[in-house]
C-alpha cells in the first residue's frame, strides 16, 4: 500500500491532519510510538474514571469554528476550572478574584478591594522609582502586592520552576488574571469543557476509519524508507531527534505524578487544588473524576483517583512536556528548524516538531488551516 501521508505522532495535531486527510479523499498511515493513541490527551480508565496520564487536559477557546468542529465529533460538558489553593491549611479561591479578596481580607465591595491592594502594591511600587519590573517578583508584588505573592505566589512558584521568583521572568505571572467580580472561572475564554466520555472519545472520533500502528517508532521502522511507502511526512515528534541531536539535545521542563486510587467518593472536592507553600512538596492535586461528574453523580462512583504533581527536571529518557525558552534554546530550536525547511515533502508540527507550546485548541486551529 502506498499513502499520501506517512503521520508519525497520534496526538492532537497527527489525529486531526489524518482526519482532515481522511475527508480529503486522501489516504494515511498513522503511527505512535506509545502503547495507546491520543499523545498527551490519553486518558487511562481506571475504576470507571478516565484518568488524565500526562497531566490535566482542560479544553478552552474563543474561536467557535473550532469549539464547532470538535463538539461535532464528541459533545462537551459544562467543565468550567476554578482551582482553589491551599496554603498551610487556609484554601483561597483562584484566579485572584472578589472571592480571594473577601477570604485574604474581609473585604466585601470591588472598591475595599481595591483599597486594599492598593496599599498592598505601594511599598513595591515606590521601590521601582518608575521603572519596569525586572523580575516575576517585582512583576507580582506591583500586580496584586505582599499577602498574594508571599501566600499563592512566591512558593509556588519557586516548587513549579526550580528557581527563586527573582531569577524568573516578569511574563510567566502575568498570564494570571485579576478580577474584582466574583468569578472563579480561570479562563476568560468563550468556550470550555472536556469532552464527554473523556478525550479517547475525541482522538477514536478524528482517527475513525484511518490505518494506525501503535508501539511503531519511526526511527526504527520508517525512517531511512518512508518515501517508499508514502508521498508526505507529517512529522509531530521531537525536532532534535528527527536529526539525531547534531547539534544538540532540546531542553524540556517535566512534571511527574503520583497517582493513587483512594477509597472514598469525593477526596478534595474539586479537580484541582494547588499547595502554594514549601513545606508540601508537590504543586498540585488533581482529583480526576471532577472533570466529568458533577454535583451528586460525584457519589455514584464509590472510589476516586488523585494525582499528586511534582516539578521534576528534566532528564532523557523523561516525558517531553514544556519547551524552555532561554537563549540557548531558542538559538537551538532555530538551528533545527532551517535544517526541518529544507526537508522535502515532510511537514514538522506540534509541540514537539516545533519545540513550541500550544495549549490544545491551538493546535487544532492550526491543523485546520493547513492547506492540504
Ligand atoms: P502530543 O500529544 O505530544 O503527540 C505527539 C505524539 O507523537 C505522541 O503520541 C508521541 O508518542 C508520538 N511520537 C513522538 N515521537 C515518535 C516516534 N519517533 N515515532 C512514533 N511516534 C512518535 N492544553 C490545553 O488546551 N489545556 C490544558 O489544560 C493542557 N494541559 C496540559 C498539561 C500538560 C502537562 C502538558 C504537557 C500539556 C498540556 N496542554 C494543555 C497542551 C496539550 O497537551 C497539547 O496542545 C497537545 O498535546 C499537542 O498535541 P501534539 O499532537 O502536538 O503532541
Ligand atoms: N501561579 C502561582 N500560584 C498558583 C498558580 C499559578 O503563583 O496557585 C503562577 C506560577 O508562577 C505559574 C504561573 O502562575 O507558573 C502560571 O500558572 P498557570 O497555571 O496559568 O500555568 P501552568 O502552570 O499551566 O504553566
Amino acid at each position: 500500500m502506498h499513502y499520501d501521508y506517512l503521520i508519525v505522532g497520534s496526538g492532537l495535531f497527527g489525529a486531526t491532519f489524518a482526519y482532515r486527510a481522511k475527508q480529503a479523499g486522501k489516504s494515511c498511515l498513522v503511527i505512535d510510538k506509545r502503547p495507546h493513541l491520543g499523545g498527551n490527551v490519553y486518558c487511562e480508565n481506571i475504576e470507571g474514571i478516565n484518568v488524565h496520564k500526562y497531566g490535566a487536559h482542560i479544553f478552552h477557546t474563543n474561536n467557535k469554528a473550532v469549539w464547532d468542529f470538535v463538539n461535532s465529533l464528541v459533545p462537551f460538558n459544562r467543565y468550567t476550572n476554578c482551582p482553589v489553593a491551599n496554603y498551610h491549611g487556609e484554601l483561597y479561591n483562584l484566579p485572584f478574584n472578589m472571592n480571594t479578596f473577601a477570604q485574604l481580607w474581609g473585604v466585601r465591595t470591588p472598591d475595599e478591594a481595591k483599597t486594599k491592594i492598593e496599599e498592598q502594591r505601594a511599598e513595591a511600587l515606590a521601590a521601582l522609582q518608575g521603572r519596569e519590573p525586572r523580575n516575576l517578583e517585582e512583576q507580582a508584588l506591583c500586580l496584586v502586592g505582599k499577602d498574594i505573592f508571599y501566600k499563592l505566589i512566591k512558593e509556588y512558584t519557586e516548587k513549579q520552576w526550580g528557581r527563586d521568583c527573582k531569577d524568573l521572568p516578569a511574563f510567566i505571572i502575568k498570564r494570571l488574571p485579576v478580577r474584582f467580580v466574583f468569578d472563579n472561572n480561570y479562563f476568560n475564554d468563550a468556550y470550555q469543557g472536556i469532552p464527554i466520555g473523556g478525550y479517547n472519545k475525541l482522538i477514536a472520533a478524528l482517527l475513525e476509519g484511518v490505518e494506525v500502528k501503535t508501539e511503531c517508532d519511526f526511527f526504527k521502522e520508517y525512517k531511512d524508507n518512508w518515501r517508499e511507502i508514502a508521498n508526505q511526512l507529517i512529522y509531530t515528534g521531537p525536532i532534535d531527534e528527527y536529526f539525531d541531536y547534531k547539534f544538540g539535545r532540546l531542553d524540556w521542563r517535566t512534571v511527574s505524578f503520583q497517582t493513587r486510587i483512594e477509597d472514598t467518593p469525593n477526596y478534595q472536592g474539586n479537580a484541582v487544588i494547588n499547595y502554594t507553600s514549601h513545606d508540601v512538596p508537590y504543586t498540585r492535586v488533581i482529583e480526576h473524576k471532577h472533570f466529568e461528574m458533577f454535583g451528586q453523580s460525584v457519589y455514584d462512583c464509590p472510589k476516586t483517583v488523585v494525582s499528586e504533581e511534582y516539578s521534576t527536571e528534566y532528564q532523557p529518557g523523561m516525558e517531553q512536556f514544556y519547551p524552555v525558552n532561554d537563549a540557548r534554546n531558542n538559538l537551538l530550536a532555530d538551528q533545527y528548524r532551517t535544517l526541518a525547511a529544507q526537508e522535502i515533502n515532510v511537514l514538522f508540527g506540534g509541540r514537539l516538531a516545533e519545540y513550541k507550546y500550544y495549549d490544545m485548541a491551538p493546535i487544532i486551529e492550526k491543523v485546520l488551516n493547513l492547506p492540504l
